[in-house]
């Protein structure tokens, strides 16, 4: 089938109770480690590119990229969606270039600001069928060069703002911090904020910063000459519960980048005469599979690649007219 819209996909997650991993792309090994866990997972997928993955790939790779990877896998429903959009100019590139969903972050601007952005993107978006995920609170960790202080979202605030700018889906602020240094201890998710915020806005919710950075995943990097210290993520258990109450998307990129790190240092310590980088990027590919695997049971996502019915841009854009 081909992209489908990230509404589709999170209102099937909703109907089926479970939540739908976004994991980051750069480049090849990368991809088809995550569509090898969707097809063997039977599970639907959110395939996400930063702005930073877009230059890194110079656009245009990315796009056949995701094109290969649909048409190498015709059973199961993906979404190509812009991770952390930061202007109108941004989301106009990804959606020239067939991204099905977009993401525009103003949760760094005051909160008017925020609105007027995120409602200038969404009529655009919506033009071309094309589905927007927004943002409100302000997470820790860095990502995309912005840094900032903790705000966690009011449900207040999300009610009106999703009244004021018509997204589809919001991401929320609720304990989760993006990067590989998330936390000096294991975090607690302020889980009962999740549920109130879901109340008031009744859209499905998305979860950054939510790699859990498993310990086995550091020590097999610091095994081999790495020095990843002192860093927990979010626990599994955290997420299910999120998920329980209204999260649908569960953003995932630490993870994947340090097992292609443990993988690639492995390989290449154990097999110093090694010269081939279908050797180190293979290994560092299955990496990514076990994670995405995983991900993909423990989300609850597995198994329900079947349910979805071929709903394209163009449906979208009727349904937006209404
Ligand atoms: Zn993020």
């Amino acid at each position: 089938m081909p992209l489908i819209p990230l509404v589709q996909c999170l209102e099937e997650a909703e109907k089926g109770g479970y939540g739908v991993g976004a994991f980051n792309v750069n480049n090849m090994e990368q991809l088809q480690g995550i569509m090898k866990a969707a097809r063997e997972m039977n599970s639907p997928v959110i395939v996400q590119a930063s702005r930073g993955a877009l230059r890194y790939t110079n656009f245009v790779y990315l796009k056949h990229l995701v094109q290969a990877a649909v048409e190498d896998n015709p059973d199961i429903p993906v979404v190509l969606h812009l991770d952390h959009g930061d202007s109108l100019d941004t989301v106009k590139t990804a959606i020239d270039l067939g991204f099905t969903s977009v993401m525009i972050d103003g949760s760094h601007l005051p909160f008017e600001e925020n609105v007027a952005l995120t409602k200038e993107v969404v009529d655009y978006a919506h033009r071309f069928g094309v589905s927007v995920e927004a943002e409100l609170g302000t997470l820790g960790g860095i990502e995309e060069d912005i840094a900032g202080e903790v705000q966690l979202t009011d449900p207040d605030q999300a009610e009106e703002f999703v009244k004021r700018t018509g997204c589809d889906a919001l991401a929320v602020a609720i304990g989760t911090s993006h990067g590989a240094y998330k936390f000096k201890a294991e975090p607690k998710l302020e889980i009962d904020l999740v549920q109130e915020i879901y109340d008031r806005v009744k859209i499905p919710l998305v979860l950054h910063g939510a790699s859990s950075v498993p310990p086995e995943l550091a020590e097999r990097i610091n095994k081999y000459g790495g020095n990843i210290v002192g860093s927990f993520g979010v626990p599994i258990p955290s997420i299910q519960q999120a998920i329980a109450r209204g999260v649908r998307k569960i953003n995932v990129d630490t993870d994947t980048r340090m097992a292609m790190t443990g993988a690639v240092r492995q390989h290449l310590a154990e097999k110093p005469d090694t010269i081939d980088p279908r050797e180190f990027m293979g290994a560092a590919r299955e990496a990514v599979y076990e994670v995405v695997k995983s991900r993909m049971e423990a989300f609850g996502s597995a198994g329900h690649a079947g349910d979805y019915k071929p709903l394209t841009l163009a449906d979208m854009i009727e349904r937006y007219n209404r």
